[in-house]
């Protein structure tokens, strides 16, 4: 498989450090607040890779941690802690509120159908271990004390700048925040491993460590819960591309000074969501979740399809209308599925065999997902039989995770519920034989033979206010729930 790996800016045959097996690492959320959509096109993408690798025959140890405690407003480190501004902001503990958002974190993934990693670990439950890798630095010469604080000293290391196409006043972070400097630091890139001296001195949860009574920076539970989880050495590192600069810069530099050599050969950077107004951000407050996405109508997989319809090196613009496109091709999608007559006929290999090499093509070609969705509808042109179709798409679906063969099999379901429910005067009406529909769709009819078409209109309004879809046939009406 041939991936873009940002840490050398180049496409590359992506190679493992045991065959065929991948350790895998992914950022969690901050949980905070509820994920946005944008956070989740970098989860869908990144599960959308992993299942690539399973499906092209990998073993897979996926690892991510939750951020509950250490993400500073700013990632850089400065600003309020983001947790405490969140259990602030709902009048609740910050253990509660990082319970809350991690439930309905992967509430949301599941709708959308991203798996569950096979390592998921909150920062706060491995102090211990964070603190024995900071005492590690210490000890290696890479991190120093100062003013109460623990710091990782950047001038120790050859290169430290790994991602950036910039230079490196660019990205001082005094800077590129606008923000004082911390006077502590030796070099204008150091960053805190443990903070006991924050701005803020109610921080809520605060741990015993030998520099004091305190709470770990951002960036180390990362190193700390990888190197745990997935050992010493890494095969590929996932994030949304904001978490190139500083948060895996700084992750690359605390893993390989603990360790004494390279730690992880390839970075995958999903680019960012944005809408007309800019990028989506949690911390503006205004996001768009998948519940709002719910609410409006959209089943999650339409969001899905759409973001698989880009590639996750392009940013990709948000809007309803967009949206709404993408929820036509994935209803008539499903429609096709449906109509296939896959209940006999045996399934021709030979055929699924070559729709799934061009399947693997896409994969293999940096995970070009909307190609791989195209081949779905290639196989649906293809000249073999139902049975194949349905098998094809079983196994394409395995990495786009779009449950093709599940709705449309609800679909079948659904319309094969739909018979004629009532007759009356030769006006034949099919639902779900509903009476209570059928009597306003009968209504309706007379209405309209009354010529009396605001009537029959306000009919028609009414039921589509319950849901019901309403098609004038040859002999009468059909209606069907939507
Ligand atoms: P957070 O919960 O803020 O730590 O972010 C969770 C993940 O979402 C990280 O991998 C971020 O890089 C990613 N992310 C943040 N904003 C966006 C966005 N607008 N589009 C895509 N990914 C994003
Ligand atoms: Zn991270």
């Amino acid at each position: 498989m041939y991936l873009y790996n940002s840490a050398t800016h180049k496409k590359e045959l992506f190679q493992t450090h045991t065959k065929d097996h991948v350790e895998m690492y992914t950022c969690g959320p901050t949980v905070y607040h509820f994920a946005h959509i944008g956070n989740l096109r970098s989860y869908i993408m990144e599960d959308v890779l992993e299942k690539a690798l399973r499906w092209r025959g990998y073993d897979v140890n996926r690892v991510m941690n939750i951020t509950d405690v250490g993400h500073l407003s700013s990632d850089a480190d400065t600003g309020e802690d983001k947790m405490l501004k969140g259990a602030k902001r709902e009048h609740k503990t910050v253990l509660e509120i990082a319970q809350f958002y991690t439930d309905a974190f992967f509430s949301d993934c599941d709708k959308l159908n991203i798996k569950r990693p096979d390592v998921v670990q909150p920062a706060t439950g491995l102090i211990d271990e964070f603190i024995r890798v900071i005492s590690s630095l210490i000890d290696k010469g890479y991190a120093y004390v100062a003013g109460g604080n623990v710091y990782f000293d950047t001038s120790k290391l050859e290169r430290y700048y790994i991602f950036n196409d910039h230079d490196e006043e660019d990205l001082a972070v005094g800077v590129r925040e606008g923000v004082e400097e911390d006077e502590n630091k030796r070099n204008k890139n150091d960053f805190v491993l443990w903070f006991t001296k924050s701005k803020f001195e109610d921080q809520a949860l605060k741990w015993d460590s030998p520099w004091g009574v305190g709470y770990p920076g951002w960036h180390i539970e990362c190193s700390c819960i990888s190197m745990k989880y997935n050992g010493d050495y890494l095969d590929l590192h996932c994030g949304g591309v904001d978490n190139a600069f500083p948060h895996h810069t700084n992750e690359i530099a605390q893993s390989e000074a603990y360790l004494g050599h390279p730690w992880c050969p390839h970075w995958f950077h999903v680019h960012h969501l944005n809408t007309n107004a800019g990028k989506m951000s949690k911390s503006k407050g205004e996001f768009l979740t998948v519940s709002l996405l719910e609410e409006k109508g959209y089943d999650p997989l339409v969001y899905r399809l759409f973001c698989l319809q880009s590639h996750y090196r392009n940013g990709l613009v948000f809007s309803w209308e967009n949206l709404d496109n993408a929820k036509a091709a994935y209803d008539k999608l499903i429609s096709r599925i449906a109509a296939l007559d896959g209940g006999d006929g045996e399934v021709d290999w030979e055929t699924l065999n070559a729709y799934a090499d061009k399947f693997a093509a896409a994969l293999d070609n940096d995970l070009n997902t909307s190609m791989a969705v195209t081949c779905v509808y290639d196989a649906l042109k293809a000249k073999t039989n139902g049975a194949t179709k349905r098998a094809i798409l079983g196994t394409f679906d395995q990495v786009l995770g779009l449950d093709l063969l599940k709705k449309a099999d609800e679909k079948r379901a659904q319309q094969a519920k739909q018979t004629a429910s009532a007759v009356q005067g030769g006006y034949t009406i099919t639902g779900e034989g509903d009476p209570a529909i059928d009597a306003l769709v009968m209504q309706r009819y007379e209405a309209k033979k009354a010529k009396n078409y605001a009537e029959a209109d306000r009919i028609r309004d009414e039921l589509k206010a319950q849901g019901i879809e309403l098609t004038d046939t040859k002999d009468g009406a059909a209606w069907r729930r939507v």
